[in-house]
């Protein structure tokens, strides 16, 4: 294992299995330059709080893991670096932005607001200060996915990607799908279909649903910067969005694990054992 302030890569660098982990939202290091106007546990509210727990079990197996340690909250390694929301700004962004549409719910790069629709900041933000957190969180977390990616793809010909997520069970103001919406135990992404073979996205579906799991795909998370940026199904570059109902694991509200988090665990092992040995291709000879 590595790791630093910014993040942590669990499991092996240089995989024997196609497939890698990625965790970009369980961190919850909490900056001292954040300068926020929430308590801690409100900056909390956009955790994926235990998925680098939860997948430990896949990378003690030999499947690498990379793990933010900073929190979503102070900036989403999850969007563009110009993803920036202009009203959280005190003055012009200097460069062209790339809006994914997620700033109107206040989760643009650096989130505006809660989910609930509380905001985070009693200030406006300066350039200089999104810049720095940028450089220092954005970037190194973009850097070292890529590094695993190539790697993998350098060794087997193809990568295998899994972005794991989790998500409140029912969405606050500021959700997906409007407030009250309810959401399946699981909602696999891939971008209608765009950032990965339709093999990958039905195996998982089977695996899950086979525990009895009620699963949705692109409804309502297709999967965003992560699955986009560095997916290529025709070269071998497939990516998938997992997100898992925080229900299945955890007391939402009082931010603690419940009695399901060991069973989800072992699944979920499973689950990256039964991926990784689907599609890491055989020995190359010659
Ligand atoms: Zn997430």
């Amino acid at each position: 294992m590595s790791d630093d302030d910014v993040l942590t890569i669990h499991g092996p660098r240089d995989a024997p299995t196609a497939l890698v982990l990625d965790s970009p939202h369980s961190g919850r290091r909490m900056p001292a330059d954040f300068g926020a106007a929430c308590s801690e546990a409100e900056l909390r509210d956009g955790e994926d709080c235990f998925i680098d727990e939860l997948y430990a079990e896949a990378a003690a197996s030999g499947v690498p893991l990379l793990a933010a340690q900073f929190p979503r909250t102070y900036i989403d390694p999850n969007r563009h670096a110009a993803d920036i929301d202009p009203e959280l700004l005190a003055e012009p962004w200097p460069e062209p932005l790339v809006p994914s549409g997620k700033a109107v719910l206040g989760k643009a790069l650096v989130w505006r607001t809660l989910d609930d629709g509380r905001p985070i900041y009693a200030r406006r933000l300066g350039v200089a200060e999104v810049r720095r957190r940028i450089e220092r969180c954005h970037r190194p977390y973009h850097q070292a996915l890529v590094a695993l990616l190539d790697a993998a793809h350098a060794r087997h010909g193809v990568v295998w990607h899994l972005n794991c997520h989790s998500m409140n069970p029912v969405a606050g103001v500021m959700g997906e799908g409007g407030a009250g919406a309810t959401r399946a135990d699981i909602v696999l992404g891939d971008r209608d279909g765009t950032t990965c073979s339709p093999a990958f996205t039905a195996f998982v579906r089977e695996v899950l649903e086979g525990w009895g799991l009620q699963v949705k795909v692109n409804d309502p998370y297709k999967g965003v910067e992560l699955v986009r940026a560095y997916s290529d199904p025709a070269a071998g570059r497939h990516s998938l969005q997992l997100e898992i109902n925080k229900r299945l694991y955890m007391d939402a509200a009082g931010l603690q694990r419940h009695a399901g988090f060991a069973l989800l665990r072992e699944r979920l092992g499973l689950l990256v054992q039964r991926v990784a040995a689907r599609f890491t291709p055989g020995p190359r000879h010659g």
